[in-house]
């Protein structure tokens, strides 16, 4: 039932630039495969809401700057070993999500 070609056409679709449209056998693939016609149809909305959202600035949860003071104010030397904890913790993801919204971005150029 799993077409060998099921795989390598959605690795392609996944990659597609905005506007792009897979070429050769995984285009014959997809042309009769609708499990993969489905997957492509998911990845075009994926990039027209991923587009829709443009400068969206995602706030900091309320009271988090009044806990951390406080957390300072009771034991200073363990708050900033936590904050140091916190802070690479959050560096580390922050670059994740930084690497993952230029791929994002670089393949929606097109789109846009
Ligand atoms: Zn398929």
């Amino acid at each position: 039932v799993n077409d060998p070609m099921c795989w390598p056409t959605r690795v392609s679709l996944a990659s597609l630039n905005g506007g792009e449209e897979l070429t050769g056998r995984r285009r014959e693939h997809a042309a009769t495969c609708l499990r993969c016609q489905a997957e492509a149809v998911k990845y075009r909305r994926l990039r027209r809401e991923l587009a829709g959202l443009g400068g969206v600035v995602a706030p900091a949860p309320r009271g988090l700057v009044a806990a951390v003071l406080q957390a300072i104010e009771r034991d200073p030397a363990q708050a900033e070993s936590q904050v140091r904890r916190a802070g690479v913790a959050a560096a580390g993801a922050a670059a994740v999500v930084a690497a993952g919204t230029v791929v994002v971005l670089r393949r929606l150029r097109g789109a846009a």
